[in-house]
């Protein structure tokens, strides 16, 4: 279970966040969650409610987005989504030498903050 460790470190970027832009109130939270990854959205939501408790976050959501794998291949160049199907081979040449570019990490994509005013 990392959720907890992602959703601690998320709230503390969102309350640097809403420090250095004088926000009032932090409205929304968008995370990018990786297919890799072995995090569970409803987790991190069930952690978020606890974590924003007394924070500058209290009431506002976290929204997720699934981020699925890239792999880009290292012999023809061709980026795709690896299949168990064929092995995680590459489509085009069949070379199994790619390296993942995208869908192993969990990420902070955005924050949506109300400056008031
Ligand atoms: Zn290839």
């Amino acid at each position: 279970m990392h959720e907890m460790s992602y959703v601690v470190r998320f709230v503390n970027m969102a309350i640097e966040a809403a420090k250095e832009n004088k926000a009032v109130k932090v409205k929304r939270l968008l995370v990018s969650v990786g297919e890799m990854t072995d995090v569970l959205p409803e987790y991190l939501n069930r952690y978020y409610s606890l974590a924003v408790m007394g924070t500058i976050l209290e009431g506002s959501v976290l929204e997720t987005k699934a981020e699925p794998v890239r792999v880009l291949c290292t012999s023809c160049g061709k980026e795709y989504h690896p299949e168990k199907e064929n092995g995680y081979a590459c489509p085009v040449c069949q070379g199994n030498a790619g390296k993942v570019v995208a869908g192993r990490d969990v990420v902070l994509e955005h924050v949506e903050l109300e400056t008031g005013g």
